[in-house]
């Protein structure tokens, strides 16, 4: 056990220029670094790629060096674990893992390490916690003094109500209850009340002071389409807009994953499979590829992306809609880390809201539950059907207000109170607008007509062929041709009556019966449509993708190096490759090594003594003796 006489600590941003090459703290971290190095309990809510494990590190590290001992972080992620720690350790901290991935040996040996006061951070993974030995070896290092803060990563994991729901989580309880005096953060990226509220109760962190960032993230640009020919607008979404750049597909099912990734394949995009039902080893090759070479597209159902820390993910797109907003952001929020612009995009259609309905309906849960899943779902849908800006909706969501952003020419037409963020599909061209209260009532009357006249139900297909006056068999069979609304909305065009009953899905006016062929039924909302009380505003059904949106530039320029001269871009690209080495010594992930902004950073300044590397953001001092005359070489001979 080590017996550190106690230091001055450094200042924290001494810590954060030192070890981690970073100018500046960002958002609230400054704030949060100093409670929790103050010894203060912490829940933390930040978005994705907001920066919250310099939260924990930087606190790990200033508590250390006053001789208060070593940090343990609480990651659900054993996969991931490897690359957290390479990364410390490349910023020269000391860090290391426990979980089963270790043999007997290194077990010992990073065991003997900790009880000799030579790590920092020690990372592990929840189920080990509980485990008579975790403890013992915890109780050992708090009655040396040497058990200095708790750091609870994923905290939404221990809520039923977040979309990451583990078991585990829950007995991380005894950290508390154990070790009363040893201060905890913890720390996701879910946000809303209800969830918050369980992970406060679940953890017992009614004292815990909340640090409750901005959710926005405005380098990424939303978009939400129409679903019509998902394999080739996908396609053509990807080589219109991020040809050779990295992304992750989200679908719903395993084997829709698999067709997309072929596909895309066929087309020679650089894409693999990811979900629960491919071997591990497999999984873990393709998590690997994803994280350690470029422009890798992933196509995942949601088993993928919980702790990916890649900072260059390009896009995240959806191809099938998600269960409620919180997972559509969180997995949206994979984008665009670094700060440079990105990509959300989602696809979503009339079956995607039955199949989430039905998925709900038939779930085994208990009633209120599914309620609160059908409230969840009913936001998504309104914030597709959406004619506003996107952000606004969604920022809305999380009970934060937008602050607009600065129109060109700052037009007056669309006065004050109009929400713009200028990065949403919606602000950069405003969806047109029809009015679709005809179409909606002449649709539910022909669902009462049709359930009066026969006695049973009909899906939507037929009930549109009923509205569109179309004679099929089916018509003649039922005698539905005597409706009296047969062939009224013959002006309507199939795809906007299906939007029409999109809608009234979303808004509670119809119901698809998944115990009854998917017939449609009317619900309460539908009355003061169908007397006429209630208007029916609609996004016009949009043609094929948009010319406007064709000529839009590449949302993403390959970086910072689009502002390189030749010279400099001669450097960046050879200094890529020396890194591609070094991380495939290291087995560790490039970006781990030095993120893409850093080497350009380098290869601009053109640097010839180690005295011109420093400031560099990026180049801690670990780094900065550990690769500065490599780098340098480099720099020269390219
Ligand atoms: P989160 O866990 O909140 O998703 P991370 O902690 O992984 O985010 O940080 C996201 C990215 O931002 C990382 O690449 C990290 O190195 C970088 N980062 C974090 N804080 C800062 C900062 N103060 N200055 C510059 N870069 C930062
Ligand atoms: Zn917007």
């Amino acid at each position: 056990m080590s017996n550190a006489s106690v230091l001055n600590s450094p200042a924290p941003h001494t810590i954060l220029r030192e070890v981690f090459g970073y100018p500046r703290f960002r958002g609230q971290q400054q704030v949060i670094v100093d409670h929790v190095i103050a010894g203060g309990d912490a829940l933390v809510l930040m978005p994705t790629g907001g920066g919250k494990s310099l939260c924990y590190q930087i606190p790990a590290i200033a508590r250390q060096r006053t001789g208060r001992g070593v940090t343990l972080v609480i990651s659900p992620l054993i996969a991931l674990m490897h690359d957290q720690v390479g990364a410390l350790r490349e910023a020269g901290v000391a860090a290391a893992f426990l979980n089963s991935t270790l043999d007997w040996e290194q077990t010992e040996d990073i065991e003997r390490r900790l009880l000799a006061g030579q790590l920092t951070l020690l990372y592990a993974a929840p189920e080990r916690v509980g485990t008579p030995r975790f403890l013992g070896l915890l109780d050992t290092l708090h009655a040396h003094g040497s058990l200095s803060l708790f750091a609870i990563d994923e905290a939404h994991c221990v809520s039923q109500w977040g979309h990451d729901f583990r078991p585990e989580y829950r007995e991380l309880t005894v950290l508390h209850q154990r070790w009363p005096s040893v201060p905890r953060i913890a720390l996701t990226a879910t946000a809303d009340a209800v969830t918050r509220a369980d992970i406060v109760e679940r953890l017992q962190l009614q004292v815990a002071e909340q640090f409750v960032s901005s959710f926005d993230r405005p380098n990424i640009r939303y978009t939400i389409v129409e679903k019509k020919d998902p394999a080739r607008q996908l396609l053509a979404f990807i080589e219109r807009e991020h040809e050779g750049e990295a992304g992750i597909v989200y679908c719903q099912s395993r084997k829709r994953v698999e067709e997309l990734a072929a596909t895309l394949c066929e087309h020679g995009i650089d894409a693999l499979p990811y979900h629960a039902g491919l071997p591990a080893d497999q999984r873990q090759r393709h998590q690997d590829r994803f994280l350690r070479d470029e422009g890798v597209v992933m196509t995942a159902t949601i088993a993928f992306g919980m702790g990916i820390d890649k900072p260059d993910v390009r896009f995240v797109a959806h191809v099938d809609m998600p269960k409620n907003i919180e997972g559509y952001y969180q997995e949206t929020g994979r984008a665009g880390r670094d700060g440079l612009p990105a990509a959300a995009w989602m696809m979503y259609g009339l079956q995607d809201v039955v199949n989430q309905r039905r998925m709900i309906d038939e779930s085994p849960a208990e009633e209120d539950f599914k309620q609160v899943m059908r409230g969840k779902l009913d936001a998504l849908l309104a914030l597709a059907e959406a004619t506003d800006c996107r952000r606004a909706r969604l920022l809305g969501y999380f009970g934060e207000r937008m602050r607009n952003a600065a129109r060109d020419g700052g037009d007056a037409d669309h006065g004050p109170a109009l929400a713009y963020c200028g990065n949403c599909d919606n602000c950069l061209q405003p969806p047109e607008v029809w009015d679709a209260t005809d179409a909606a009532r002449k649709l539910l009357s022909t669902v009462y007509r049709v359930q009066e006249q026969s006695g049973i139900g009909f899906g939507a297909g037929h009930v549109m062929d009923i509205l569109r006056g179309k004679a099929t068999d089916k018509m003649g069979q039922h005698g539905h041709e005597r409706l009296s609304t047969f062939g009224l909305g013959a002006e309507y065009s199939e795809a906007q009556l299906r939007g029409v009953l999109r809608q009234l899905i979303a808004v509670g006016a119809l119901q698809v019966d998944a115990q009854a062929f998917n017939t449609l039924k009317l619900l309460a909302a539908a009355r003061p449509i169908l007397k006429g009380e209630q208007a029916v505003r609609l996004r016009a059904a949009s043609a094929e993708p948009r010319r406007a949106r064709q000529r839009r530039e590449r949302s993403a320029t390959p970086l910072a190096a689009a502002d390189l001269d030749a010279a400099a871009q001669a450097r960046f690209t050879a200094l890529k490759a020396w890194r591609a080495e070094v991380a495939r010594e290291h087995n560790l992930p490039a970006y781990v090594i030095f993120h893409d902004a850093t080497l350009a950073a380098i290869a601009a300044r053109a640097p010839q003594s180690p005295a011109e590397l420093q400031g560099i953001s990026g180049l801690g001092a670990t780094k900065l003796e550990r690769y500065g005359e490599e780098v340098l070489r480099v720099c020269r001979a390219a």
